[in-house]
């Protein structure tokens, strides 16, 4: 082998001996059905995102409409009148004045925080947030504090302190956390950026389309739809598509559209997504009876798990279910065996969650069964 690649294979030896070695599986999703197929296996599937059945459904039910390229950027030639309509869909969900849509949910956050927050300017991030957000907070020249998981009185404590050393100041949260699938104390979070004159920026990734009666996202479920000014989405979660986009006003998209580098230099999403995102949108709205299951479903699993296993207490049951086992070899353990009860679960192991907190993130969708789930609550309380 090549020598100067030595440390690379050493660093993966390390990994290895960790139990923290990630490799690209190819699995076969069925269209329609919450299924995949791993070495020839069928496994009901619990590690997608697809929380409403959107993209299992799109393969087989949805005509292409556009084609599969945009072309270039949006600010080029890549900006295509669905793009357009899908934009004033999704500010007019979110109830903001404008919308601009990203090539992902990642470069949503990454070319937001990084554009907005400048050199002089505080940016306070929760240590739970999206490694999109992480990465936004340290491509930025503002100055960043990492703030303790929803410890709203270190934030409080942070702003007393530190506020008036700086021009402005910026809070950041995921809304729903993909981790553990809690929600951020977006309501003192709301007041605590009123108090000390400060921006709060939430992202929605895992609560659009899921939580809030019009389904746009936890901030309408928690009431502070009007209180956060800036959210940020993607299309590629419940929507079941993919792409990403920020809400909030119109001055602040029509900023990021002339500053956000991840929007600029990157080839606009291609119509034919836009379009199935579009129509996605379109039939989440339509159809709150998807949502409804998805908490019904989610709610069946935690009663018949409640004896074994105890959960983090949550006021509404949400899609994200979370089994923390430990070390990182028993929850790939823990995995396996749920493999072979053909129950795809994924152990998710560090650095993606703390040390020692590896865990089963169980992903629950609106067109799992009764049955499929039934199953795997009995699965689950095998392992106990
Ligand atoms: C998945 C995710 C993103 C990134 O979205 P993509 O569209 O997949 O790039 C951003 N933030 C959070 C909290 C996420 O879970």
């Amino acid at each position: 082998m090549d020598a100067r690649f030595d440390w690379i294979a050493k660093q993966l030896k390390q990994l290895d001996g960790e139990g923290a070695t990630r490799q690209l599986m190819p699995r076969q999703s069925q269209p329609g059905r919450m299924v995949i197929q791993s070495d020839g296996i069928d496994l009901v599937n619990f590690g997608s995102n697809d929380y409403l059945g959107m993209a299992a459904e799109q393969s087989t039910q949805r005509p292409e409409h556009g084609s599969m390229g945009s072309g270039a950027s949006a600010l080029v030639t890549g900006f295509s009148p669905v793009a357009l309509q899908l934009q004033q869909r999704l500010a007019e969900w979110e109830a903001t004045d404008s919308c601009v849509l990203f090539p992902t949910g990642f470069a949503a956050n990454l070319g937001t925080i990084s554009a907005l927050a400048e050199a002089g300017d505080l940016i306070l991030s929760d240590a739970a947030n999206h490694a999109s957000i992480i990465d936004g907070c340290r491509l930025s020249k503002a100055q960043r504090f990492v703030y303790p998981h929803n410890d709203t009185s270190a934030v409080a404590a942070l702003l007393e302190t530190h506020r008036r050393r700086f021009a402005r100041v910026f809070i950041v949260t995921d809304s729903v956390f993909s981790m553990d699938g809690d929600f951020a104390p977006l309501e003192t979070l709301c007041d605590l950026a009123d108090r000390y004159d400060s921006i709060l920026i939430a992202d929605e990734a895992h609560g659009t389309g899921v939580f809030g009666d019009s389904g746009s996202g936890l901030c309408e479920h928690l009431g502070v739809k009007h209180r956060v000014p800036i959210r940020i989405g993607t299309l590629s979660k419940a929507i079941g598509a993919m792409g990403g986009f920020v809400v909030g006003p119109q001055v602040v998209t029509d900023y990021l559209v002339n500053r956000s580098r991840s929007m600029i230099f990157s080839t606009a999403l291609p119509p034919a997504l836009v379009s199935a995102a579009l129509a996605n949108v379109i039939q989440i709205q339509e159809e709150p009876q998807r949502r409804a299951q998805l908490f019904e479903l989610s709610q069946r699993l935690r009663d018949r798990v409640a004896s074994k296993w105890r959960l983090p207490p949550m006021s509404t049951p949400g899609q994200i279910v979370p089994f923390v086992v430990g070390s990182n070899e028993e929850a790939v353990r823990a995995s396996q065996r749920l493999a072979d009860a053909g129950l795809f679960v994924p152990a998710i192991r560090p650095p993606t969650v703390p040390k020692g907190t590896a865990r089963l993130r169980v992903s629950l969708s609106s067109s799992h069964s009764d049955e499929e789930i039934d199953r795997l609550a009995e699965a689950l309380c095998g392992l106990r």
